[in-house]
């Protein structure tokens, strides 16, 4: 099989983007960070079942890391990437250069509120969003996808890219899609494979936590209770818990008081060196 076409450019991305849409095709993007693993293949089969053409951007975006975290070190995979973006039947690669995406002198970036400011990763990660916004913000306009997918798995990021694009008027639709996990329930990460191995067997007690307490919730339990739980419970297991926290499913906010339904659970917990972070319905 042809392996897939690779550009690097903005005008190269441009021209085959208006070419197919010139020809009546929809577009789809799905912008990743590459080390892909069947959570990024799971997009690219959502995108095709929206639009004609699949676009994945591969950029590892340097500032979306803090000086502290893993931009060096994170995992850069390229060829194993091409191929399984062949085997997915992608359409086009876009693997811009850092040079590409922040050219001297670049100094526009996309300030942020509501969902962004949640005090989930945000209080953890404070300059993350901002990064993740302003380069999403320039791989729609650079390839003007009609539809745009990512993964509930970062669902904070969901809905900060969903309230960018319609407080921007980006003219894009996007989509959110449901987390692919291994078959304990750790939900697939590129960072996964950093987990040592004791580790990676300790890793699905997070989603287990989760499935706990989403039970307890449906069977009236109270938020703080369940997340007193769920808190003491990971730490049992051995995790240093950064949050775990029941919010309104539609805004990330603190639920009202007695508030039951569109309730979502998230985490992040740190197990060795590695942070993991998950989501989950009630
Ligand atoms: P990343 O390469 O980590 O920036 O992720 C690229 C896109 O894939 C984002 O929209 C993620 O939410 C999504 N994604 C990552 N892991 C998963 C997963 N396990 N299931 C579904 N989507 C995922």
């Amino acid at each position: 099989m042809a392996q897939i076409t690779v550009v690097r450019t903005v005008k190269a991305l441009r021209r085959q983007v208006a070419a197919w849409q010139a020809a009546g095709e929809r577009v789809a993007l799905v912008p990743t960070m590459g080390a892909l693993h069947e959570g990024h293949i799971s997009l690219v089969r959502a995108a095709h079942r929206r639009a004609d053409r699949v676009i994945v951007s591969i950029f590892v975006n340097p500032t979306q890391f803090a000086p502290n975290e893993d931009f060096s070190k994170y995992p850069r995979t390229f060829a194993q990437d091409r191929a399984m973006l062949t085997q997915a039947r992608a359409d086009l690669i876009y693997a811009p250069t850092v040079d590409v995406m922040y050219p001297a002198g670049a100094c526009t970036t996309v300030s942020l509120d509501g969902p962004a400011k949640a005090g989930l990763e945000d209080a953890f990660r404070p300059t993350h969003f901002a990064g993740v916004a302003t380069i999403v913000a320039k791989l729609f306009t650079q390839c003007g996808p009609d539809v745009a997918l990512f993964g509930e798995k970062d669902f904070q990021q969901l809905k900060v890219v969903t309230q960018m694009a319609r407080d921007l008027d980006l003219p894009v639709n996007v989509i959110g899609c449901p987390t692919v996990r291994e078959r304990d329930g750790l939900a697939m990460s590129s960072r996964n494979r950093y987990l040592l191995p004791d580790d990676r067997a300790r890793a699905a007690v997070v989603p287990s936590v989760l499935r706990q307490a989403a039970e307890n919730l449906r069977n009236g339990v109270t938020p703080a209770r369940a997340m007193k739980n769920a808190r003491s419970a990971l730490e049992k297991a051995g995790f240093v818990v950064d949050y775990v926290e029941a919010r309104d499913a539609g805004t990330l906010a603190p639920l009202t008081r007695g508030q039951r339904d569109n309730i979502r659970l998230l985490v992040a917990a740190k197990i060795g060196a590695t942070r993991l972070i998950d989501n989950m319905a009630v």
